[in-house]
This record gives structure tokens, C-alpha cells and sequence, in this order.
């Protein structure tokens, strides 16, 4: 296992395979490729390999950052739960994120009972735990955490346990990218561990309706430079294709069980995303069969239009890779990690909190 990882990491092949990059791609034509993936922009900022690229080649993050992507809307319900007396059970990451008015952190300021769990299943634990009380999962994360949060749905949880379900679906968000019409995206790199439950099938799409060269990566710095290899080579052969560069851990179909867990407990509708609008198909609700556990319904949670961005936030063309987080005039000026005014600096996955991160150790 050691040695498996040591070859990840060989900075021998890795010299090989950024000589490689440098011969694939063209002289002069600029080439923009997309991730949609927080953890790739962690390992491609951190491990400093844009600075190997040749400077016509770019590598620009999308929006694949599950808290900055939720928006202000469904924090704003969870506030509103929150203040009717339930106690909120969320990720670490999803305290900070701005509502409309206020975070979860500004509402357990208040008093209400906030509390970060690591899994929908510590949330069960706590609710049967404490009868007495309401408790409700707040569901955030792609196809990664969907699944785990649909089995305890299908378990039947306690009923003083409900789910506020606001997860969300990778391949929409990289179709809304290309409908983009200003910007230029050359080719994708797709999140690995989605890919582990959705297969490389559901990027099927990309190179046979858009042409768009796809490759499934890793999250080892090679992974990432081989893939940006991988969609050199295919630009410079003019194919587009669907390529696995992370075949150690995606197949083909994916995870068949869990896709059968979301199955069975959300359906797939049309919804918002923090500064991008309503996208077609994106997000999961639960399905009319498991409504009991539906926190919205329970407790006549409604919220018409949530405040995405302050004034002069940045972040709806940051999570499009529009422009670099040092474009925006607020960053590490007026928003900063431990002062984040937008979505993308809350959470360690957010390209700006990453991106002043790796700043503050140069
Ligand atoms: S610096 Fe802050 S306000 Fe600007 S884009 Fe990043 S998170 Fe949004």
C-alpha cells in the first residue's frame, strides 16, 4: 500500500509526466480546462502545479464545492428551523455559510441548538438519544454524500428525526458551464469520488453531445497532471472521449447500491445554486413515500428567494472559473478565511478559502 502510494507521489514520473504536457499542448492557443471539484483545486493549489503548466494552459475550478454552491435560500431554511425550536444537525463547513440574513453560527449566537455531526447516522444517534426533542439532518454534498444520507432515510430513523435535503448533482452543474456562452472551456476534469458512485458513465454526455473531452481523475497530484495530460493528448489528436484516469477506484457502472439507495429515497428536480440560478435537474428532494421525514413539510418551512452574494461578492464567477479569486476585490481584504463574507471562503473546499490559505504560507 506504501509503495503504492510513494508512486503517487514519484517526482521522477512526475517530471515525466509535465514534460509530457509541455509537448502536448499547443504553441500558441490558449486551453482552459475545467475541474468541478474542490478537493482537485486543494491538490493543484497546494502541491503549486499551475507553476508547471506551460503558459498557455489553464487550469480553471468550477463550481464543485458543495457548501458554496448552496444557497442562500436553504441556509435561510435551516435558520428558520433552527429558530421554531429544532436542533440542527450539519457538517462542520456548513455553520459559516452566509444566508440571506444570517449562518447557522450567527443563529446558535442566538441560542438556538446547532450541532456538527460527521454523518446522517450521528444525527440518528442523537435523536434517539434525546426523544424529548426535534432534531433534522441538514443534507449538503453531491452524489459523494447522498447516499449515506439516503440509507438512513430508508432505515426509518426516529420521528423526531427529519432531513433537510439540499444535496446536489455534479454532471448539471458541468452542462451549465457549457452553456455559458463567454466561457471557454476546452475540456473537464471529473471529480473521482463522485465518479466512484455515478461511474464514468454519467459524463457519457460531455464528448458525444459537446465534444468535450472528459477524463475521471484522482486527487494525487499525478492523478491531476496525468489527467491534464490526458486531455491534451486528445485535443491534440482532435478526439473527445471519456477517459478513466482513476480506474483504481471508478468503474464504468459505479456504485450500484448506492445509486439504488438515492434512487429509492430522492428524486431529482430543478433547483437553485448559489449565484448560478435554477438549474434543470440538479438537486435531490425526498420522494412523497418518505414525506414524514421531510423537514420542510413537517414544520412549514418556506423561503421564496434567498440574498446569494453582498455587495460586491464575486463568488457566482468564481464557482464558474470566470475569474481567479484574486480577481475579486474583496479577497483577503474584506473577506478573509477567518472573516468570510462569501460561500467560496467558508469551507476548506471553497477555491477562495484555498486559495488564501496557500497564499498566507508563501
Ligand atoms: S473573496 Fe470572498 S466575496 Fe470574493 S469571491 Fe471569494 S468568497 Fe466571494
Amino acid at each position: 500500500m506504501f509503495e503504492r502510494f510513494k508512486k503517487l507521489r514519484d517526482p521522477k514520473l512526475a517530471k515525466r509526466v509535465v514534460e509530457k504536457i509541455h509537448d502536448f499542448a499547443p504553441k500558441h492557443d490558449v486551453v482552459k480546462i475545467c475541474h468541478v471539484c474542490g478537493t482537485h483545486e486543494w491538490t493543484i493549489t497546494h502541491f503549486g502545479l499551475r507553476s508547471l503548466l506551460p503558459q498557455n494552459v489553464e487550469v480553471i475550478a468550477g463550481p464543485g464545492c458543495p457548501v458554496c454552491v448552496t444557497p442562500a435560500s436553504e441556509i435561510d431554511e435551516a435558520v428558520q428551523l433552527a429558530l421554531k425550536g429544532v436542533v440542527i444537525t450539519c457538517f462542520g463547513d456548513a455553520l459559516r455559510v452566509p444566508g440571506s440574513e444570517k449562518s447557522l453560527l450567527d443563529a446558535k449566537a442566538l441560542g438556538v441548538d446547532v450541532r456538527v455531526v460527521y454523518s446522517a447516522l450521528d444525527a440518528v444517534r442523537m435523536a434517539e438519544k434525546e426523544p424529548d426533542k426535534e432534531f433534522a439532518f441538514f443534507a449538503i454534498g453531491f452524489e459523494t454524500t447522498a447516499p449515506s444520507t439516503a440509507i438512513e432515510i430508508l432505515k426509518k430513523p426516529p420521528k423526531n428525526l427529519t432531513f433537510l435535503v439540499s444535496h446536489r448533482l455534479i454532471p448539471p452543474a458541468m452542462e451549465l458551464l457549457l452553456g455559458i456562452g463567454d466561457l471557454h472551456i476546452d475540456g473537464f476534469i471529473a471529480p473521482g469520488h463522485v465518479s466512484t458512485i455515478i461511474g464514468l458513465k454519467a459524463y457519457e454526455i460531455f464528448p458525444s453531445a459537446y465534444r468535450m473531452p472528459t477524463v475521471v481523475a484522482g486527487f494525487e497530484p499525478l492523478d491531476v497532471l496525468f489527467a491534464i495530460y490526458m486531455v491534451l493528448r486528445q485535443l491534440r489528436q482532435g478526439v473527445a472521449c471519456l477517459e478513466n484516469e482513476y480506474a483504481r477506484a471508478v468503474s464504468w457502472e459505479g456504485n450500484i447500491k448506492a445509486q439504488k439507495f438515492m434512487a429509492e429515497a430522492f428524486k431529482i428536480v430543478d433547483g437553485e445554486w448559489r449565484g448560478l440560478g435554477k438549474l434543470p435537474l440538479s438537486t435531490f428532494r425526498l420522494i412523497e413515500k418518505y414525506s414524514v421525514y421531510d423537514a420542510r413539510e413537517k414544520f412549514g418551512v418556506k423561503i421564496n428567494c434567498g440574498r446569494d452574494l453582498l455587495p460586491g461578492c464575486q463568488c457566482h464567477l468564481v464557482m464558474i472559473g470566470k475569474i481567479k479569486p484574486t480577481e475579486c476585490p474583496l479577497f483577503m481584504k474584506a473577506c478573509t478565511p477567518r472573516k468570510p463574507l462569501g460561500a467560496c471562503m467558508v469551507g476548506i473546499e471553497g477555491t477562495c478559502s484555498i486559495w488564501a490559505k496557500a497564499m498566507n504560507k508563501l
